[in-house]
């Protein structure tokens, strides 16, 4: 792949709305949208990797940027809610709820698509992800483009999602045109992703609206079994793939916080023997208790928000700090956690210990 030179932005995400729509770079990165360029921005999720979703050419130099398999459709997102109901054919009562209670906000609903979006975007299938991000950059963005935006998460394939503009840097400098930095994001994990094209919603993949919360607006919600049993096919084509991953080796370690931390402390001294450099990841409660190797804390188990808001940037940290195996402590599948143990599970290929 041929590189090319990559901008890189600093917009303000605390400036009020209008403001953002004023500003002289925000057009001109809407325009670069419109010309087929690959801009990365800031979501309340991750980081964003945009292309018009209207333009073959311009979607498929998201697959080739990311190194993405193409059989893994990408979600569209919209500026306003009325956006969306011209790209899909109809939007079923449980998708109305879920708009009316969750969006703009890290929900992706998926729809049956109107046939006018390129099937670059949807691999071909006939439903489509659409989504509104809660951010000023996005949303601005979004705005003054006009047109439905392609934008999966802004790393190359497989690595932890971007939750930083620096991360977006270190993935994709030189094979794409524009980054905006809108400093970090808050949320730290993707969008849930919820099916309402059949005859219950089914919950396709957890992010940053909760089970629980989705459940008070559509009690009928089912949990695609591809996300809690590994021998079934997962419904979302995305969730297939190994994901997410720091370069070590990565092992789950189960059990309650202080089983876990026993059981770790021994593997780094077994792993310690055989030479190998440990990476730990675990929470502010425990990051004290380990010792000879190398600590990282994502949050507070009593503030499952910050785990997730840090957790993409702890599993690059280990990169950095170049160790060759890494243990990870547990969390209760619920609520948030619930998201992040997903996430972990992907990045340890689904390894426990
Ligand atoms: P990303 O944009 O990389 O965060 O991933 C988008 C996620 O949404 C992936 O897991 C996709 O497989 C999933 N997705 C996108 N479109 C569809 C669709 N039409 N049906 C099911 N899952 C989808
Ligand atoms: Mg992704």
């Amino acid at each position: 792949m041929q590189l090319k030179k990559t901008h890189c932005w600093e917009i303000d995400p605390n400036q009020p709305l209008s403001d953002l729509l004023l500003k002289e770079e925000m057009h001109d990165a809407a325009q670069l949208l419109r010309e087929g360029g690959l801009v990365a921005f800031p979501t309340e999720t991750v980081y964003g990797l945009g292309a018009d979703a209207t333009s073959s050419e311009a979607v498929k130099r998201i697959f080739l940027a990311k190194g993405r398999p193409s059989d893994n459709p990408l979600i569209i997102h919209f500026g306003e809610v009325h956006q969306i109901r011209e790209w899909v054919q109809s939007i079923p009562p449980a998708g109305e709820q879920l708009l009316e209670a969750f969006v703009p906000g890290p929900l992706t609903l998926i729809l049956p698509h109107s046939g006018k979006i390129v099937p670059e975007v949807t691999a071909g299938l006939p439903t489509v992800g659409v989504r509104i991000p809660n951010h000023p950059v996005a949303r601005a963005l979004l705005q003054l483009t006009g047109h439905p935006v392609a934008a999966p998460s802004a790393n190359r394939s497989g690595r932890p999602s971007p939750t930083e503009a620096r991360h977006v840097w270190q993935d994709l400098q030189g094979r794409i045109e524009l980054l905006l930095d809108g400093g970090p994001t808050g949320v730290g994990v993707e969008s849930t992703v919820v099916d309402v094209t059949g005859e219950y919603p089914i919950l396709l993949r957890p992010g940053g609206v909760s089970l629980e919360d989705l459940q008070k607006v559509v009690p009928t919600i089912q949990v695609d079994l591809g996300l809690t049993e590994s021998a079934s096919k997962p419904r979302s084509p995305g969730m297939k793939y190994r994901h997410y991953a720091p370069e070590a080796t990565m092992w789950l370690v189960k059990g309650n916080p202080q089983n876990m931390v026993t059981q770790i402390q021994k593997l780094i001294e077994e792993s310690n023997l055989h030479g190998k450099k440990v990476g730990v990841l675990t929470t502010t409660e425990n990051e004290d208790k380990y010792k000879s190797a190398a600590v990282v804390s994502a949050g507070s188990r009593k503030q499952p928000e910050s785990v997730a808001r840090n957790l993409f940037q702890a599993l690059r940290q280990f990169d950095e700090l170049k160790v060759d195996v890494i243990y990870g402590e547990t969390f209760p599948e619920e609520g948030i956690f619930f998201s992040v143990m997903n996430r972990l599970r992907k990045a340890a290929d689904g390894k426990f210990c």
